[in-house]
């Protein structure tokens, strides 16, 4: 009944999973935003691709706290 998973199986979910993060920052963070501390209200910027590696490897630190993310707007047509 429960077959070990194929290779091909296994590739396609770890494909599935890398997909996942990228989807996610594409949606939450399309424009990328700012990291703060909110200890020492340093902050940073990063991308949409940034984002992607946060969601897969965990969110920068910052004076021993997970920094803040805040997603960019998209700037107002001129
Ligand atoms: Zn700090």
């Amino acid at each position: 009944m429960n077959q070990p998973l194929t290779e091909s199986e296994l590739d396609a979910i770890i494909r599935r999973a890398t997909t996942l993060h990228d989807a996610l920052a594409a949606h939450t963070y399309p424009n990328g935003g700012t990291l703060r501390c909110e200890k020492c209200k340093f902050q940073k910027t990063f991308t949409q691709q940034d984002a992607a590696r946060f969601f897969k490897t965990g969110w920068p630190q910052h004076h021993g706290t997970t920094m803040m993310a805040e997603a960019a707007q998209i700037s107002p047509k001129q």
